[in-house]
Protein backbone atom coordinates (compact mmCIF):
# COMPACT_ATOMS: atom_id res chain seq x y z
CA UNK A 1 0.00 0.00 0.00
CA UNK A 2 1.28 3.46 -1.07
CA UNK A 3 2.31 5.64 1.60
CA UNK A 4 -0.37 8.34 2.50
CA UNK A 5 0.36 11.84 1.90
CA UNK A 6 0.20 14.79 4.03
CA UNK A 7 -2.93 15.79 2.25
CA UNK A 8 -4.89 12.85 2.80
CA UNK A 9 -3.36 12.23 6.36
CA UNK A 10 -4.49 15.78 7.54
CA UNK A 11 -8.45 15.42 5.95
CA UNK A 12 -8.60 12.60 8.34
CA UNK A 13 -7.08 14.21 11.12
CA UNK A 14 -9.30 17.08 10.72
CA UNK A 15 -12.18 14.54 11.23
CA UNK A 16 -10.85 13.31 14.24
CA UNK A 17 -9.19 15.72 15.86
CA UNK A 18 -10.09 19.02 17.02
CA UNK A 19 -8.67 21.14 14.51
CA UNK A 20 -6.56 18.34 12.66
CA UNK A 21 -3.94 18.91 15.66
CA UNK A 22 -3.22 18.28 19.78
CA UNK A 23 -1.54 21.49 19.80
CA UNK A 24 -3.09 25.24 18.33
CA UNK A 25 -0.20 26.57 17.04
CA UNK A 26 0.53 23.50 14.72
CA UNK A 27 -2.24 24.58 12.78
CA UNK A 28 -2.06 26.97 9.95
CA UNK A 29 -4.58 28.94 10.21
CA UNK A 30 -2.84 32.11 10.22
CA UNK A 31 -0.42 31.79 6.98
CA UNK A 32 -3.28 29.69 4.95
CA UNK A 33 -3.22 26.36 3.99
CA UNK A 34 -2.91 23.06 5.50
CA UNK A 35 0.13 21.76 7.71
CA UNK A 36 2.26 19.00 6.34
CA UNK A 37 2.64 15.85 8.55
CA UNK A 38 6.34 14.94 9.43
CA UNK A 39 7.25 11.48 9.60
CA UNK A 40 10.93 11.80 10.68
CA UNK A 41 13.41 14.90 11.26
CA UNK A 42 17.11 14.42 11.74
CA UNK A 43 19.81 17.39 12.17
CA UNK A 44 18.00 20.30 10.99
CA UNK A 45 16.09 18.47 8.67
CA UNK A 46 12.41 17.60 8.57
CA UNK A 47 11.04 14.80 6.44
CA UNK A 48 7.26 14.92 5.34
CA UNK A 49 4.48 12.42 4.89
CA UNK A 50 5.58 13.34 0.98
CA UNK A 51 9.58 12.72 1.04
CA UNK A 52 9.99 17.17 1.27
CA UNK A 53 13.02 17.78 3.04
CA UNK A 54 12.51 20.92 4.88
CA UNK A 55 15.22 23.17 6.78
CA UNK A 56 13.74 23.31 10.36
CA UNK A 57 13.80 27.00 12.54
CA UNK A 58 11.23 25.74 14.78
CA UNK A 59 12.92 22.88 16.18
CA UNK A 60 9.93 21.11 17.53
CA UNK A 61 9.07 24.93 19.30
CA UNK A 62 12.80 25.28 20.82
CA UNK A 63 13.72 21.62 22.58
CA UNK A 64 15.82 20.52 19.61
CA UNK A 65 19.34 22.58 20.41
CA UNK A 66 21.53 20.02 19.12
CA UNK A 67 18.94 19.66 16.03
CA UNK A 68 16.53 16.53 15.29
CA UNK A 69 17.60 13.13 16.93
CA UNK A 70 20.83 13.46 17.86
CA UNK A 71 22.72 10.22 17.69
CA UNK A 72 23.71 10.66 21.80
CA UNK A 73 20.41 11.68 22.78
CA UNK A 74 18.99 8.98 21.51
CA UNK A 75 21.72 6.25 22.83
CA UNK A 76 20.88 7.39 26.28
CA UNK A 77 17.07 6.90 25.80
CA UNK A 78 17.78 3.55 24.32
CA UNK A 79 20.29 2.73 27.27
CA UNK A 80 17.55 3.98 29.83
CA UNK A 81 14.64 1.86 27.87
CA UNK A 82 16.63 -1.36 28.56
CA UNK A 83 15.79 -1.08 32.21
CA UNK A 84 11.98 -0.21 32.06
CA UNK A 85 10.19 2.97 31.48
CA UNK A 86 8.18 4.30 34.84
CA UNK A 87 9.34 2.73 38.06
CA UNK A 88 6.89 5.28 40.40
CA UNK A 89 9.37 5.30 42.43
CA UNK A 90 12.60 7.85 43.38
CA UNK A 91 15.06 7.21 40.70
CA UNK A 92 19.22 7.57 40.06
CA UNK A 93 18.31 9.96 37.14
CA UNK A 94 16.37 12.08 39.09
CA UNK A 95 19.19 12.72 41.44
CA UNK A 96 21.49 13.24 38.43
CA UNK A 97 19.19 15.61 36.42
CA UNK A 98 18.80 17.90 39.52
CA UNK A 99 22.25 17.93 40.44
CA UNK A 100 23.03 19.00 36.83
CA UNK A 101 19.99 21.82 36.69
CA UNK A 102 21.26 23.04 40.46
CA UNK A 103 24.98 23.44 38.94
CA UNK A 104 23.97 25.30 35.96
CA UNK A 105 21.24 27.46 37.27
CA UNK A 106 22.62 28.97 40.61
CA UNK A 107 19.70 30.48 41.52
CA UNK A 108 17.75 26.74 42.24
CA UNK A 109 18.93 25.23 44.76
CA UNK A 110 16.21 22.65 45.18
CA UNK A 111 14.19 21.47 41.65
CA UNK A 112 11.15 19.54 41.32
CA UNK A 113 10.65 17.70 38.05
CA UNK A 114 7.19 17.48 36.13
CA UNK A 115 5.69 16.65 33.12
CA UNK A 116 5.62 19.89 30.96
CA UNK A 117 5.82 23.39 31.31
CA UNK A 118 2.58 24.12 31.94
CA UNK A 119 2.75 22.08 34.94
CA UNK A 120 6.17 24.20 35.81
CA UNK A 121 4.50 27.20 35.61
CA UNK A 122 0.68 26.30 37.03
CA UNK A 123 2.85 24.64 40.44
CA UNK A 124 5.41 27.66 40.46
CA UNK A 125 2.55 30.49 40.79
CA UNK A 126 0.09 27.86 43.66
CA UNK A 127 4.00 27.68 45.40
CA UNK A 128 4.39 31.29 45.38
CA UNK A 129 0.51 32.15 46.50
CA UNK A 130 1.31 29.36 49.21
CA UNK A 131 4.37 30.83 50.71
CA UNK A 132 3.47 34.57 50.36
CA UNK A 133 -0.14 33.65 51.57
CA UNK A 134 -1.39 36.44 48.90
CA UNK A 135 -3.72 35.85 45.73
CA UNK A 136 -2.85 38.18 43.40
CA UNK A 137 -0.55 37.47 40.35
CA UNK A 138 1.12 39.47 37.97
CA UNK A 139 1.62 38.77 34.16
CA UNK A 140 2.96 40.49 31.14
CA UNK A 141 0.82 40.75 27.86
CA UNK A 142 2.24 38.48 25.16
CA UNK A 143 4.24 36.40 27.95
CA UNK A 144 2.78 32.83 27.36
CA UNK A 145 3.30 30.72 30.52
CA UNK A 146 1.61 27.39 29.14
CA UNK A 147 -2.06 27.03 29.65
CA UNK A 148 -3.33 26.91 33.22
CA UNK A 149 -6.49 28.99 33.92
CA UNK A 150 -4.55 32.17 36.27
CA UNK A 151 -2.34 32.67 32.96
CA UNK A 152 -4.18 32.34 30.03
CA UNK A 153 -4.89 35.81 29.87
CA UNK A 154 -3.08 38.16 26.83
CA UNK A 155 -0.73 35.04 26.84
CA UNK A 156 0.32 35.58 23.20
CA UNK A 157 1.40 33.62 20.09
CA UNK A 158 -0.83 30.70 20.25
CA UNK A 159 -3.93 32.72 21.09
CA UNK A 160 -3.60 35.94 18.74
CA UNK A 161 -2.62 33.85 16.04
CA UNK A 162 -6.48 32.81 15.89
CA UNK A 163 -7.70 36.10 17.23
CA UNK A 164 -8.45 35.13 20.51
CA UNK A 165 -6.03 37.47 23.37
CA UNK A 166 -8.02 35.59 26.18
CA UNK A 167 -9.41 32.02 25.87
CA UNK A 168 -13.52 30.69 26.66
CA UNK A 169 -13.68 29.18 30.01
CA UNK A 170 -11.16 30.68 32.46
CA UNK A 171 -13.99 32.13 34.64
CA UNK A 172 -13.85 35.74 35.40
CA UNK A 173 -13.15 35.70 39.57
CA UNK A 174 -10.02 33.68 38.31
CA UNK A 175 -9.15 36.28 35.89
CA UNK A 176 -9.25 38.81 38.34
CA UNK A 177 -6.98 37.84 40.22
CA UNK A 178 -4.41 38.56 37.79
CA UNK A 179 -3.09 41.70 36.85
CA UNK A 180 -1.27 42.25 32.78
CA UNK A 181 0.89 44.38 32.54
CA UNK A 182 2.94 45.80 29.62
CA UNK A 183 6.73 44.35 29.09
CA UNK A 184 9.25 46.34 29.56
CA UNK A 185 7.63 49.43 31.37
CA UNK A 186 9.18 49.34 34.58
CA UNK A 187 6.31 51.98 35.76
CA UNK A 188 3.26 50.52 35.64
CA UNK A 189 4.74 47.68 37.43
CA UNK A 190 5.89 49.98 40.25
CA UNK A 191 2.29 51.58 40.46
CA UNK A 192 0.39 48.28 40.21
CA UNK A 193 2.26 47.12 43.84
CA UNK A 194 1.01 51.00 45.19
CA UNK A 195 -2.07 49.96 43.77
CA UNK A 196 -2.48 46.47 45.86
CA UNK A 197 -0.63 46.54 48.52
CA UNK A 198 0.51 43.39 50.23
CA UNK A 199 -1.63 41.21 47.87
CA UNK A 200 0.66 40.30 45.31
CA UNK A 201 2.03 36.90 45.20
CA UNK A 202 4.66 37.35 42.65
CA UNK A 203 5.59 38.68 39.26
CA UNK A 204 6.36 35.62 36.31
CA UNK A 205 7.72 36.67 33.05
CA UNK A 206 9.68 35.82 30.43
CA UNK A 207 12.99 37.27 31.01
CA UNK A 208 13.68 37.54 27.13
CA UNK A 209 9.88 37.11 25.52
CA UNK A 210 9.37 34.10 22.65
CA UNK A 211 5.87 33.95 22.57
CA UNK A 212 5.05 37.29 20.79
CA UNK A 213 7.98 36.10 18.34
CA UNK A 214 11.25 37.45 20.27
CA UNK A 215 11.92 40.71 22.57
CA UNK A 216 14.81 41.29 24.28
CA UNK A 217 14.31 43.69 27.52
CA UNK A 218 15.77 47.35 27.56
CA UNK A 219 18.46 47.77 29.50
CA UNK A 220 18.07 47.86 33.53
CA UNK A 221 14.58 46.57 33.52
CA UNK A 222 14.88 42.80 34.56
CA UNK A 223 16.92 44.70 37.33
CA UNK A 224 14.12 46.93 38.26
CA UNK A 225 11.67 43.74 38.04
CA UNK A 226 13.58 42.29 40.71
CA UNK A 227 13.90 45.31 42.59
CA UNK A 228 10.36 46.20 42.97
CA UNK A 229 9.29 42.41 43.93
CA UNK A 230 11.46 42.03 46.41
CA UNK A 231 10.82 45.67 48.06
CA UNK A 232 7.24 44.64 48.25
CA UNK A 233 7.61 41.05 49.76
CA UNK A 234 6.66 39.34 46.30
CA UNK A 235 8.41 36.64 44.54
CA UNK A 236 9.97 36.91 41.19
CA UNK A 237 9.08 33.96 38.60
CA UNK A 238 11.35 33.49 35.45
CA UNK A 239 9.44 31.80 32.90
CA UNK A 240 13.00 29.98 31.49
CA UNK A 241 10.67 27.02 29.37
CA UNK A 242 11.85 28.33 26.10
CA UNK A 243 15.12 30.48 27.27
CA UNK A 244 16.20 28.18 29.45
CA UNK A 245 19.94 26.53 28.46
CA UNK A 246 18.81 28.05 24.99
CA UNK A 247 20.57 31.22 25.26
CA UNK A 248 23.10 30.21 28.22
CA UNK A 249 23.55 27.26 30.43
CA UNK A 250 22.24 29.55 33.63
CA UNK A 251 19.35 31.02 31.63
CA UNK A 252 18.24 34.18 30.34
CA UNK A 253 19.97 34.51 34.75
CA UNK A 254 23.46 33.17 33.39
CA UNK A 255 23.56 36.37 30.98
CA UNK A 256 22.45 38.79 33.29
CA UNK A 257 25.28 37.65 35.87
CA UNK A 258 27.57 37.52 33.13
CA UNK A 259 27.00 41.28 32.21
CA UNK A 260 26.53 42.24 36.00
CA UNK A 261 29.54 41.06 36.94
CA UNK A 262 31.48 41.99 34.14
CA UNK A 263 30.13 45.97 34.66
CA UNK A 264 29.90 46.09 38.53
CA UNK A 265 32.71 43.72 39.37
CA UNK A 266 31.45 44.26 42.86
CA UNK A 267 27.80 43.88 42.63
CA UNK A 268 27.70 40.22 43.92
CA UNK A 269 28.88 41.55 47.63
CA UNK A 270 27.10 44.32 48.32
CA UNK A 271 24.30 44.92 45.68
CA UNK A 272 21.13 43.32 47.62
CA UNK A 273 18.61 44.87 49.87
CA UNK A 274 17.77 43.19 52.98
CA UNK A 275 14.64 41.82 51.83
CA UNK A 276 16.60 39.43 49.91
CA UNK A 277 17.25 36.20 50.49
CA UNK A 278 20.78 34.61 51.37
CA UNK A 279 20.98 33.13 48.06
CA UNK A 280 19.96 36.54 46.07
CA UNK A 281 22.65 38.29 48.50
CA UNK A 282 25.38 35.65 46.50
CA UNK A 283 24.36 35.92 43.27
CA UNK A 284 24.09 39.64 41.30
CA UNK A 285 20.88 38.74 40.21
CA UNK A 286 18.73 35.54 41.00
CA UNK A 287 14.57 34.96 40.66
CA UNK A 288 13.61 33.18 43.29
CA UNK A 289 11.82 30.37 41.40
CA UNK A 290 12.54 29.17 37.70
CA UNK A 291 10.21 27.22 35.67
CA UNK A 292 12.18 25.25 33.12
CA UNK A 293 11.01 22.52 30.18
CA UNK A 294 11.74 21.96 26.66
CA UNK A 295 15.39 21.97 25.84
CA UNK A 296 15.76 19.64 29.48
CA UNK A 297 13.20 16.97 28.33
CA UNK A 298 16.10 16.55 24.96
CA UNK A 299 12.40 15.92 23.03
CA UNK A 300 10.70 14.04 25.57
CA UNK A 301 8.11 15.58 27.55
CA UNK A 302 9.33 17.27 30.86
CA UNK A 303 9.11 20.12 32.88
CA UNK A 304 10.45 21.74 36.04
CA UNK A 305 10.53 24.69 38.42
CA UNK A 306 13.23 25.53 41.47
CA UNK A 307 14.46 27.67 43.04
CA UNK A 308 15.57 28.99 47.01
CA UNK A 309 15.04 26.08 49.41
CA UNK A 310 12.94 27.80 51.73
CA UNK A 311 9.99 28.32 49.13
CA UNK A 312 10.59 24.76 47.37
CA UNK A 313 10.19 23.10 50.95
CA UNK A 314 6.92 24.49 51.22
CA UNK A 315 5.94 21.52 48.21
CA UNK A 316 3.87 18.74 49.43
CA UNK A 317 5.68 16.20 51.18
CA UNK A 318 7.24 18.94 53.32
CA UNK A 319 5.13 22.14 53.58
CA UNK A 320 1.29 22.56 52.46
CA UNK A 321 1.50 23.56 48.93
CA UNK A 322 0.34 20.53 46.93
CA UNK A 323 1.93 19.28 43.71
CA UNK A 324 2.70 15.81 42.29
CA UNK A 325 2.77 13.44 39.02
CA UNK A 326 2.32 9.90 38.32
CA UNK A 327 5.61 10.00 35.86
CA UNK A 328 7.46 12.88 37.03
CA UNK A 329 11.05 12.62 36.92
CA UNK A 330 10.35 9.12 34.07
CA UNK A 331 13.57 7.36 33.58
CA UNK A 332 13.43 8.05 29.42
CA UNK A 333 12.91 11.79 29.96
CA UNK A 334 15.04 12.07 32.54
CA UNK A 335 18.26 10.24 30.23
CA UNK A 336 17.20 11.90 27.11
CA UNK A 337 17.21 15.67 29.09
CA UNK A 338 20.65 14.63 30.86
CA UNK A 339 22.36 13.91 27.69
CA UNK A 340 21.16 17.00 26.10
CA UNK A 341 22.27 18.88 29.16
CA UNK A 342 25.86 17.33 29.11
CA UNK A 343 25.96 18.18 25.21
CA UNK A 344 25.41 22.10 26.55
CA UNK A 345 29.15 21.27 28.36
CA UNK A 346 30.70 19.55 25.43
CA UNK A 347 29.60 18.41 22.00
CA UNK A 348 33.00 17.64 20.81
CA UNK A 349 33.23 20.48 18.89
CA UNK A 350 35.85 22.32 21.04
CA UNK A 351 33.74 25.58 21.12
CA UNK A 352 31.10 26.10 23.13
CA UNK A 353 27.63 25.61 21.63
CA UNK A 354 26.23 29.06 22.17
CA UNK A 355 29.43 30.88 20.64
CA UNK A 356 28.48 28.95 17.36
CA UNK A 357 24.91 28.89 17.69
CA UNK A 358 25.25 33.10 18.05
CA UNK A 359 26.92 32.78 14.96
CA UNK A 360 24.28 30.96 13.42
CA UNK A 361 21.83 33.63 14.11
CA UNK A 362 23.54 36.85 13.22
CA UNK A 363 24.53 35.39 9.97
CA UNK A 364 21.05 34.77 9.85
CA UNK A 365 19.93 38.26 10.85
CA UNK A 366 22.25 39.80 8.92
CA UNK A 367 20.87 38.10 5.59
CA UNK A 368 17.29 38.79 6.34
CA UNK A 369 17.96 42.78 7.13
CA UNK A 370 20.33 42.85 4.23
CA UNK A 371 17.46 41.44 2.10
CA UNK A 372 14.83 43.45 3.34
CA UNK A 373 16.88 46.58 2.89
CA UNK A 374 17.35 45.99 -0.45
CA UNK A 375 13.70 45.26 -1.14
CA UNK A 376 12.96 48.37 0.81
CA UNK A 377 10.45 46.58 3.18
CA UNK A 378 10.27 47.76 7.00
CA UNK A 379 11.54 45.12 9.20
CA UNK A 380 13.50 44.26 12.83
CA UNK A 381 15.04 41.12 13.34
CA UNK A 382 15.76 41.25 17.27
CA UNK A 383 18.27 37.97 17.88
CA UNK A 384 20.21 36.54 20.84
CA UNK A 385 22.14 33.59 20.06
CA UNK A 386 19.98 30.94 18.38
CA UNK A 387 16.56 32.82 18.88
CA UNK A 388 15.11 35.52 16.50
CA UNK A 389 11.87 36.50 15.18
CA UNK A 390 11.59 38.75 11.78
CA UNK A 391 8.77 41.67 12.29
CA UNK A 392 7.80 43.40 9.33
CA UNK A 393 7.38 46.98 10.98
CA UNK A 394 9.12 49.79 10.95
CA UNK A 395 8.51 50.08 14.52
CA UNK A 396 11.10 49.18 17.04
CA UNK A 397 9.54 46.01 18.94
CA UNK A 398 9.74 46.02 22.46
CA UNK A 399 6.35 44.45 23.86
CA UNK A 400 2.87 43.65 22.83
CA UNK A 401 1.02 46.64 21.38
CA UNK A 402 4.22 46.99 19.10
CA UNK A 403 4.44 43.16 17.95
CA UNK A 404 1.10 43.65 16.59
CA UNK A 405 2.67 46.52 14.17
CA UNK A 406 4.08 43.68 12.64
CA UNK A 407 2.59 43.26 8.89
CA UNK A 408 1.38 39.58 9.73
CA UNK A 409 -0.40 39.42 5.94
CA UNK A 410 3.10 40.16 4.75
CA UNK A 411 4.65 37.70 6.82
CA UNK A 412 2.13 35.16 6.04
CA UNK A 413 2.95 35.26 2.25
CA UNK A 414 6.79 35.26 3.43
CA UNK A 415 6.20 32.05 5.18
CA UNK A 416 4.17 30.82 2.14
CA UNK A 417 7.33 31.45 -0.24
CA UNK A 418 10.13 30.10 2.40
CA UNK A 419 7.92 27.13 2.61
CA UNK A 420 8.27 26.39 -0.96
CA UNK A 421 11.43 26.98 -1.56
CA UNK A 422 12.59 24.25 1.43
CA UNK A 423 12.75 26.46 4.53
CA UNK A 424 9.78 25.85 7.59
CA UNK A 425 9.56 28.71 10.05
CA UNK A 426 6.92 28.87 12.80
CA UNK A 427 3.38 29.20 10.89
CA UNK A 428 2.76 32.58 12.59
CA UNK A 429 3.64 36.20 12.40
CA UNK A 430 4.15 35.85 16.74
CA UNK A 431 6.51 33.24 17.37
CA UNK A 432 10.53 33.36 17.39
CA UNK A 433 12.33 31.53 15.05
CA UNK A 434 15.27 28.62 16.79
CA UNK A 435 18.26 27.43 15.69
CA UNK A 436 20.38 23.99 16.42
CA UNK A 437 24.02 23.52 16.13
CA UNK A 438 23.23 21.02 13.18
CA UNK A 439 22.24 24.05 11.47
CA UNK A 440 26.33 24.59 11.04
CA UNK A 441 27.50 24.32 7.50
CA UNK A 442 25.34 23.65 4.58
CA UNK A 443 21.95 24.03 5.90
CA UNK A 444 22.40 27.84 7.52
CA UNK A 445 23.84 29.14 4.01
CA UNK A 446 21.02 27.60 1.82
CA UNK A 447 18.57 28.80 4.39
CA UNK A 448 19.71 32.67 4.14
CA UNK A 449 19.79 32.14 0.07
CA UNK A 450 16.25 30.95 0.33
CA UNK A 451 15.02 33.46 3.06
CA UNK A 452 16.84 36.28 0.82
CA UNK A 453 15.17 35.28 -2.11
CA UNK A 454 11.75 34.95 -0.66
CA UNK A 455 12.22 37.85 0.36
CA UNK A 456 13.06 39.46 -2.92
CA UNK A 457 10.13 38.47 -4.52
CA UNK A 458 7.69 39.33 -1.88
C1 LIG B 1 6.40 26.40 25.81
C2 LIG B 1 6.28 27.31 26.95
C3 LIG B 1 5.51 26.97 28.08
C4 LIG B 1 4.62 25.76 28.13
O1 LIG B 1 5.31 24.57 28.03
P1 LIG B 1 4.52 23.23 27.55
O2 LIG B 1 5.54 22.15 27.72
O3 LIG B 1 4.09 23.48 26.15
O4 LIG B 1 3.36 23.08 28.47
C5 LIG B 1 5.53 27.81 29.18
N1 LIG B 1 6.27 28.93 29.17
C6 LIG B 1 7.01 29.28 28.11
C7 LIG B 1 7.84 30.52 28.18
C8 LIG B 1 7.02 28.50 26.97
O5 LIG B 1 7.73 28.89 25.90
Amino acid sequence: MPALTSDTLFTRALQLIPGGVNSPVRAFRSVGGAPFLVKAARGATLVTADDRELIDFVCTWGPAIHGHNHPVIKAAIAAALENGTSFGTPNPSEVEMAELITRFVPSIQKVRMCNSGTEATMSAIRLARGFTQRDKIIKFAGCYHGHSDSLLIKAGSGALTHGHPDSAGVPASFARETIVLPYNDAASLDAAFTANPGQIACVILEPYCGNVGFIMPDAGYLAAVRAVTAQHGALLIFDEVMTGFRLHKAGVQGLLNEELAATHPAASSSASGSELSALNAQLPFAPDLTCLGKIIGGGLPVGAFGGRSDIMDYLAPLGPVYQAGTLSGNPLAMAAGIAALRLLEDDGSGTSPYTRLDRLGRQLRDAVLAATRAKGIPAQVPQCGSMFSIFFTATPVRDYATALTGDAKLFARFFRACLARGVYLAPSAYEAGFISTAHEGPAIDRACEIMSQAIAEL
